[in-house]
C-alpha cells in the first residue's frame, strides 16, 4: 500500500524536533511503535529545558520508579509488556504524554528506518543539521558534566540536587551563549511529503 507520508521539521536549535503524521496510524499496529522499544534518557540539555519550562514535570520524572541514575543523566526505563516493552510516557490511547519540546533527544529526533528520510537528495541539508546537533549537544552535555562532577556535585547524590540543579543552569546558559553556526542554515520549519509503500505489523521496520 502505497503512502504519502508528511513531516516537519522544526529547527529550535536544542530542542529542535522532526513531527511525522504516520505515527497516529503506525503500521505496527501495536499501540506502542517505536516507542515499546526505547527508555528515555535525560541529559543536562534536557534539564535545562525542564528547569527553566517544567519544573512540575522535572520533579515528577525525578520520583517515577525504575529509574537509572547516573551522575548526569536519568534513563526512565519501560516496563515489560507483551513481546516488548512499554515506555512509562507511553498511552495507548494518546501515544506520548509528553510535549515535543519536553521530550528528550531520541524522542524528538527519531524517524523509523521504514521512512529512511535520510536517503533523499533534498533532505541532506537537514541530515547534516541533526547530525551537527546531536555532536553539538553531546559536547554541551559531557562539558557541563565534567564542571558539575569538579564541584564535587552528582545525581546519585540526592541530598544535593537542588545544587546540582542550580549549577546545572548557570553551566548551561555560559555553555550555550554563543550558537553555533548550523542553527542558522535552516530555516524554522519545513513540511516536506514523501511516498513510501508501507508494510504492517512486525514487516514494518523499526
Ligand atoms: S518519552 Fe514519549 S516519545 Fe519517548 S519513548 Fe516514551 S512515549 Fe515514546
Amino acid at each position: 500500500m502505497e503512502k504519502t507520508i508528511t513531516m516537519i521539521f522544526h529547527n529550535l536549535g536544542l530542542r529542535s524536533y522532526i513531527e511525522v503524521d504516520l505515527c497516529r496510524e503506525c503500521p505496527r499496529e501495536d499501540d506502542k511503535g517505536c516507542c515499546g522499544y526505547y527508555s528515555p534518557v535525560f541529559y543536562p540539555c534536557d534539564f535545562a529545558y525542564l528547569l527553566e519550562n517544567h519544573t512540575d514535570l522535572l520533579d515528577h520524572i525525578l520520583h517515577l520508579p525504575g529509574l537509572t541514575i547516573l551522575d548526569y543523566s536519568i534513563t526512565v526505563n519501560n516496563t515489560p509488556e507483551g513481546n516488548s516493552y512499554r515506555c512509562r510516557f507511553h498511552s495507548k490511547a494518546g501515544g506520548c504524554k509528553l510535549q515535543q519540546l519536553q521530550r528528550e533527544s531520541i524522542c524528538r529526533h527519531f524517524v523509523c528506518p521504514g521512512i529512511d528520510w535520510e536517503k533523499e537528495e533534498s533532505l541532506q541539508p537537514w541530515k547534516e543539521f541533526f547530525i551537527s546537533l546531536a555532536d553539538y549537544e553531546n559536547k554541551i552535555n559531557l562539558t557541563i558534566g565534567e564542571k558539575l562532577a569538579e564541584k564535587g556535585l552528582t545525581l546519585r547524590d540526592t541530598n544535593h540536587h537542588q545544587q546540582f540543579f542550580e549549577q546545572l543552569l548557570i553551566l548551561f546558559k555560559k555553555e550555550t551563549a554563543i550558537k553555533p553556526d548550523f542553527f542558522a542554515a535552516l530555516p524554522l520549519t519545513e513540511e516536506v511529503k514523501l511516498k513510501r509503500t508501507l508494510t504492517f505489523k512486525a514487516d514494518w521496520p523499526l
